[in-house]
């Protein structure tokens, strides 16, 4: 029996369009060892068969669509199990139209069940029209609740959260939010990785960058998570949080041995608590709510 890995990508695996140091290594000793792992992101814009093109390109080859979980997937996968004859009208890229497609659920803009936003594609004609179709009655979904997503170290773009949030204030109505820290992406996320594995992991972990999607996500589905400081988190604002990961590692670097062993290295011999001043010391969880009531709120999640 193995451990099975969730990971997400942006922070984790690269940045902008460069690998993260030790990430190539760390996934090539997954397949070497038959390790079950999934790729798991809140971007719906790119298909499967899109990503696997472009961590080639990044260095990273021998990869296919199976490999890949994006929130446009979880959102054809919620249509297909909640409300199967539905139509839907669509604010989004290729993934998310490719994904419903791929599930037989019929694009309408007259009276469409439900609007569908997605990352990208938004133009303020697009907007009046999914306007109207939620003030005819169209259920407003949104395949992720990012605000804004990262774009280079120095800028951002919009995210779905932002598009639907557009829609909940001219239509009065509130959107619902799939993808990550929802508990059906991790939930189906984790039946794909069985299905793709051939078989059941002893245990599955999360490996994420974002203490809002990532960890917070594992942690409310019982999974369990590995912060990885190669991304948005840095290890000073993690106490900032009520909910707390497994493990911090500095990077999935750390992860290669562990991978190519099979012995795992329990929560305080993680590199990145090796860096503390004090890392036995007692009492953070509890100070994290203190803090919680007095710092602003962090800045929603940003995941590719
Ligand atoms: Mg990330």
């Amino acid at each position: 029996m193995k451990t099975g890995f969730l990971i997400d990508m942006d922070g984790v695996i690269y940045r902008e369009n460069n690998l993260i140091p030790g990430a190539e290594d760390f996934v090539r000793a997954l397949m070497a060892t038959g390790t079950p792992f999934l790729f798991l992101t809140n971007n719906s814009a790119p298909t499967p068969e899109d990503l696997a093109v472009r961590m080639k390109h990044l260095g990273i080859p021998g990869l296919a669509a199976k490999h890949f979980y994006t929130s446009a997937l979880n959102t054809a996968d919620f249509l297909v199990e909640t409300d199967p004859e539905c139509t839907v009208f669509v604010i989004g890229e290729g993934g998310l139209h490719t994904a419903l497609h791929e599930k037989r659920i019929a694009s309408d803009s007259i009276q469409p069940r439900y609007v569908i936003v997605g990352e990208g594609a938004a133009t303020m004609e697009r907007l009046a029209k999914a306007h109207e179709c939620i003030e005819r009655g169209a259920r407003l979904l949104a395949t992720n609740p990012d605000n804004w997503c990262p774009v280079s170290s120095e800028r951002t773009r919009p995210g779905a959260g932002a598009t639907a949030a557009f829609l909940e204030a001219s239509t009065g109505r509130r959107a619902y939010y799939l993808g990550k820290p929802n508990g059906f992406m991790f939930h189906r996320a984790r039946r794909k990785l069985v299905e793709v594995a051939l078989q059941e992991p002893e245990h599955v972990v999360m490996i994420g960058d974002t203490m809002e999607t990532d960890i917070r996500g594992a942690i409310e589905v019982g999974l369990q998570s590995y912060l990885v400081l190669s991304g948005s988190t840095q290890i000073e604002g993690v106490s900032d949080y009520v909910y707390q990961p497994t493990r911090i590692l500095n990077s999935v670097a750390d992860l290669v041995e562990e991978v190519k062993t099979g012995i795992p290295c329990d929560r305080l011999s993680s590199p990145a608590f090796g860096c503390r001043a004090n890392p036995g010391r007692a009492g953070n969880r509890h100070q994290t709510d203190v803090f919680a009531l007095h710092k602003p709120r962090p800045r929603p999640a940003m995941t590719k």
